[in-house]
């Protein structure tokens, strides 16, 4: 029903006034099919609703970040994962929820309570979190990837727990899917932005990553730096684009988190030709 010509012809007419339009969300439809067309969730449509009153920066977009780690389960009591602890994730949601976005955090399991305003799904695996992703990406201006995804899964994941008796196991591991290189490659893509956690050649691996995965912007930070732990509250950043690059001075996760959404809005309104002198 929302692809016919009779409806796209009245969101147009619509749209020619200046009615803002909200959605539609996809997924499954009521009569069985699936795509766009359904109504938009709620507190999406508040939040929406509401960003049409806040002056903000990024006004009228929608952003979606990914945020802490990924769980990768062995059986069921156990799984795979790691020591993210999502604080730089669920700053950003809350510096782009700040700035007037529509936006939307798909988080792993971490100990932290959700930003208000921002729309919070819970995920346990990187197939998890590819498939929010996936679905929230669709009209989204921004997608931020600030999750320590599991580079690899168990193959099979075990129906009962399972024992122990030998003295050694092995277990096979398959490659989980990259999700923020998933998301760069749709025909629709938003403006993309990865991180790249090093111990050397930060900004050689960096760029590598920018051009690999088909990014618009890195933000790239030294994990061997004993001043800033994984867990830390303060994070030092290097930000990498094509053509160039800049170092960020060491800084709070919170507000280094407004100047990466306010570096983002700013190349976002700057036409890919120009954006290196950013
Ligand atoms: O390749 P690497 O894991 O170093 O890349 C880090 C960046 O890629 C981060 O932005 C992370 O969120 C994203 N990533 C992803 N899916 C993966 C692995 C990494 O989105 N499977």
């Amino acid at each position: 029903m929302w692809e016919k010509t009779a409806t796209q012809k009245s969101l147009q007419q619509l749209r020619e006034q200046a009615v803002h339009i909200f959605g539609p969300a996809a997924g499954y439809q009521a009569c069985g099919d699936i795509g766009e067309g359904r109504m938009e969730d709620p507190a999406s449509l508040c939040t929406m609703a509401g960003n049409l009153f806040v002056s903000g920066l990024l006004s009228g977009k929608k952003v979606v970040i990914t945020a802490g780690p990924t769980r990768e389960a062995l059986d069921p009591v156990r799984y795979i994962s790691n020591h993210s602890s999502g604080k730089m994730g669920y700053a950003l949601a809350q510096a782009a929820v700040a700035a007037g976005a529509t936006t939307v955090l798909i988080s792993g399991p971490v100990q932290l309570t959700p930003p208000e305003r921002v729309k919070t799904i819970a995920v346990e695996s990187a197939s998890d979190m590819l498939y929010a992703g996936l679905d929230e990406a669709s009209g989204a201006d921004i997608f931020i990837a600030a999750a320590a995804v599991a580079d690899y899964r168990p193959a099979n994941i075990a129906e009962q727990k399972i024992k122990k008796n030998d003295e050694n196991m092995c277990i096979q591991l398959i490659k989980n899917p990259d999700i923020v290189a998933t998301i760069a490659a749709l025909p629709k893509r938003p403006f993309t932005v990865g991180f790249a956690a090093e111990t050397e050649n930060l900004e050689h691996y960096a760029t590598q990553k920018l051009h690999k995965k088909n990014l618009d912007l890195v933000i790239a930070n030294d994990v061997s730096d004993t001043e800033i732990g994984f867990n830390s509250d303060d994070n030092r950043v290097l930000l990498v684009q094509t053509g160039s690059s800049k170092a960020l001075p060491i800084m709070n996760k919170n507000l280094l988190a407004k100047k990466l959404i306010e570096h983002i809005a700013s190349l976002l309104n700057t036409p890919p030709a120009i954006r290196s002198q950013h």
